[in-house]
């Protein structure tokens, strides 16, 4: 049998695995497609990660995706990086072309699909954007914020020294830090505020921001999809405010992996069914 006819393997790799959603949704979307493939999780262990990574070019495997904590071990692994994958200095995708390993990562597309069907581009670029969180999912959303051209983008976070950090590297006018301390009056005036913390997550304290002083036309888009209704869309809600939740991202962040992978586009529909149900399942 050649290579080309065998059925094409993808997965994802973390430590521990056993949690990630991904298996489900890649799954769902290859029976809804009618594609031969499988998409399992691999356990790769941190210390392991950088070998593991660099073998992948001696596979069969179509490429991975990669979650916590070995992101960046992806990102230096690999033999190029795509711009998207540069803009954070780390990859949730890696992949093989011609023989070289590229780091990619798809959360930057992830993030701002759902936003763009929102808003257009052209009330994006007269939007004031407040991010709330600096680790590596705040990260993605200000690399996506900066390609779609945000005028001002305020970025705070529960540790000041971290959001300050983030703003100095990105070294951009438009962009800057706002202490932790200020974060309810920059809610007030924000356009669209983005929950980028871990804040509101199960097993963690509410997000520390009153959502029903955002202005009447705002969005409030929270990343997290565990759960589906955080506290901060809760009280967004009750008060009326627009609000977008994290299941969206994580079903958008997956499509151009999906692509890659298997060589075609994911088929729309009943992906966030199927998520739910593993969610409700409580296994992961
Ligand atoms: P991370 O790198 O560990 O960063 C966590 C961030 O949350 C830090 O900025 C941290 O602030 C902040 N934080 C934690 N607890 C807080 C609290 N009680 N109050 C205020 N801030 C708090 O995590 P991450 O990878 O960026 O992920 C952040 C969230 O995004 C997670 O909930 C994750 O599920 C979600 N996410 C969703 C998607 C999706 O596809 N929908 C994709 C990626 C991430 P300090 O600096 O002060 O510690």
């Amino acid at each position: 049998m050649s290579g080309a006819a065998l059925p094409k393997l993808a997965g994802v790799c973390g430590w521990p695995i056993h949690h990630s959603l991904s298996p489900v949704l890649h799954s769902h979307w290859l029976r809804q497609a009618g594609l031969r493939g499988a998409y399992v999780p691999f356990m790769v262990k941190p210390w392991d990660a950088r070998r593991a990574f660099e073998t992948l070019k001696r596979t069969t495997i179509a490429g991975v995706n990669v979650t916590l904590p070995l992101k960046t071990d992806a990102f230096l692994a690999a033999d190029e990086a795509t711009e998207d994958a540069q803009r954070i200095g780390a990859a949730n995708c890696l992949y093989v072309r011609r023989g070289r390993l590229i780091a990619h990562n798809t959360d930057l597309e992830g993030f701002a699909a759902p936003l763009l069907t929102r808003r257009t581009p052209q009330q994006l670029s007269g939007a004031t954007v407040l991010i709330i969180g600096a680790g590596g999912a705040a990260r993605a959303v200000v690399g996506a914020l900066l390609s779609l051209g945000l005028p001002e983008i305020v970025l705070t976070n529960r540790t000041d020294a971290k959001a300050e950090e983030l703003v100095r590297q990105a070294g951009l006018p438009s962009f800057y830090a706002l202490p932790w301390a200020e974060r309810q009056t920059a809610v007030r005036r924000a356009d669209i505020i983005i929950n980028a913390s871990s804040a509101g997550m199960s097993g963690y304290p509410a997000l520390d921001v009153d959502a029903r002083e955002a202005e009447a036309g705002a969005l409030i888009y929270d990343l997290i999809y565990v759960p589906e209704v955080t506290p901060l869309i809760a009280d967004a809600r009750d008060a009326g405010i627009e609000t977008l939740g994290g299941l969206d991202m994580l079903i958008a962040q997956a499509r151009p992996s999906f692509r890659l992978f298997f060589g075609a586009d994911a088929p729309n529909g009943g992906e966030a069914e199927v998520l739910r149900a593993a969610l409700s399942s409580g296994t992961r």
